[in-house]
């Protein structure tokens, strides 16, 4: 079951009991409300003030958060890992091929000056993220299953709650004019592979998709990835 609720003081929405989407500064970030939590995302610099105060308003603290799953290593989304995650004993999770994009230098962005690999020159990442892989399992949600999804960045992972039938996208879609849309071009850094990953969620049972910068998609979610994965 659903449930909807609307907290505007705490800019949250709880989509399920324990999953709450945060806006922090920059996108919405998943918090896994378990006896450790799971952070899915940061947010841009600047995010742990919000999230501490979200912490406290729901009786917990940053030295709770167990680990932080990045979707990708985009600055909306990666730019809070440090902050939140410093002091503490908090994993940071990131798949290795964006950890590698983030080392890239400024001969590789004259090499192939595109927005893409200029947001990677001047973003700064958390040097020690553990290595995620397709297929590996996060210990929470009873597992949460990595599936790389390249094209975006060449490290996108989308993560999938199989009891929940629910699918954490990061950037990897959007909704535009109401509709599932793949990646933005503009930031996306292989369009045509963006648009090949889709496969592998079409093939998932999903009925809710939580994004990074839109409200979830409820509806005929199954059918709407598999539309748009025969769109690539
Ligand atoms: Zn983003
Ligand atoms: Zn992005």
């Amino acid at each position: 079951m659903l449930i909807g609720l609307v907290s505007k003081q705490e800019q949250a929405v709880e989509l399920w009991p324990g999953i709450h989407a945060v806006r922090l500064l920059g996108s919405t970030a998943y918090l896994i409300v378990e006896d450790e939590l799971t952070l899915i995302d940061a947010g841009l610099a600047g995010s742990g003030r919000p999230l501490r105060r979200y912490l406290e308003g729901i009786g917990r603290s940053q030295a709770d958060i167990a680990r932080i799953v990045c979707t990708h290593n985009h600055p909306d989304h990666i730019g809070g890992v440090r902050e939140i995650a410093f002091g503490h004993e908090t994993e940071v999770l990131m798949h290795p091929a964006d950890s590698a994009r983030l080392r890239i230098r400024w001969r590789d962005v004259v090499a192939r000056p595109t927005p893409s690999t200029f947001v990677a020159l001047i973003t700064r990442g958390p040097e020690d993220a553990h290595p995620v892989l397709d297929g590996q399992v996060i210990p929470c949600l009873g597992g949460l299953r990595v599936v790389h999804t390249p094209g975006h960045t060449p490290g996108s992972i989308c993560l999938y709650a199989a009891s929940l039938k629910l699918l954490f996208v990061g950037d990897v879609l959007q909704v535009l004019r109401g509709r599932l849309a793949f990646a933005s071009q503009f930031f996306s850094d292989d369009m045509a592979e963006a648009k090949r990953s889709i496969a592998k969620l079409a093939a998932l049972d999903v009925e809710v998709i939580a994004f990074a910068h839109y409200a979830p998609w409820r509806d005929r979610a199954r059918d709407a990835l598999r539309e748009l994965s025969a769109a690539s």
